[in-house]
């Protein structure tokens, strides 16, 4: 997968050098380029900005120096484009997996106010063009939000986890954990600090862990993300699962329940 990310801050992505995504580069599974902004402004200052039609506070980055940019690193390409938003739509498990599908993807970090809407309605004319958030709060720039996708995106691709069944087996990860999170985990030893691991964990019996995990789930999710709770499909809740939520005093539909 190819990644092009331009940026007026190229420098805060040196995080992607290292760990799964470093060696993901080393081996060539991800070519991410990360490109300088400034690079195409014309003036001493470099200038990316100015001020906003309508007026008001902040900046607003220019649409000249964003279309010589994407211009001079798609060349005749049609990567699939990205534009990091508080505005956009919500970056989540299921969009990281369709986009871990897409060959070649290009990042437009905005800072200040945002990049002039027109660029993105001027590509959109020949690319796939989407706002994207990652939560509802507002960094200062687009470059951690595009550190966040990129690690989320090129852990799903295929050889980069050391064990593919960790993508499946994660929060929000399609099929039975979908609008689920995942419960807690434990490792050696048993007891620590007096706190014990949960005794179905060691028993070996694979059923009962696989069904005390899927009872953690529900009830992290049902305490931590009750919106998710609500949204789950009620054709792939089973009859311990109904019981559950009932113990959980969790409300699922009537119409719900019957399926
Ligand atoms: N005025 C904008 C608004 O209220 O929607 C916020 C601009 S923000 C200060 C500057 C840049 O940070 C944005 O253009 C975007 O690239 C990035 N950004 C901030 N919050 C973000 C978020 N939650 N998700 C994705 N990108 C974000």
């Amino acid at each position: 997968m190819r990644l092009d990310i331009i940026s007026i801050f190229p420098e805060y992505f040196t995080p992607l050098d290292v760990s799964l995504i470093g060696k993901a580069r080393e081996r060539g599974t991800l070519d991410v380029r990360v490109h300088q902004l400034r690079d195409w402004t014309h003036d001493v200052h470099k200038t990316v900005d100015d001020t906003p039609y309508g007026g008001g506070p902040g900046m607003v980055m220019k649409p000249e120096v964003w279309g010589e940019a994407i211009d001079a690193v798609i060349g005749d390409g049609t990567p699939r484009m990205i534009v990091p938003t508080p505005s956009g739509r919500p970056f989540t498990q299921e969009l990281a997996q369709e986009l871990a599908e897409e060959p070649w993807l290009l990042f437009a970090c905005g800072r200040y106010e945002g990049i002039d809407a027109r660029v993105m309605a001027e590509y959109a004319t020949r690319l796939r063009v989407d706002e994207v958030s990652i939560g509802d709060y507002v960094l200062a720039g687009g470059e951690v939000a595009v550190l966040v996708m990129v690690e989320a995106i090129g852990r799903l691709l295929p050889g980069v986890l050391g064990n593919a069944q960790s993508a499946v087996d994660d929060s929000f990860a399609p099929g039975s954990m979908r609008n689920l999170v995942e419960g807690p985990v434990y490792t050696k030893p048993p007891v620590w600090r007096g706190h014990e691991v949960p005794a179905v964990l060691m028993s070996g019996h694979h059923g009962k862990v696989a069904r005390w995990r899927r009872d953690e789930a529900l009830r992290r999710t049902v305490q931590n993300r009750p919106e998710l709770a609500a949204a789950l499909d009620p054709g792939t809740l089973d009859k311990h699962d109904r019981k559950l939520l009932e113990e959980l005093s969790f409300r699922v539909e009537p119409e719900d329940m019957a399926n």
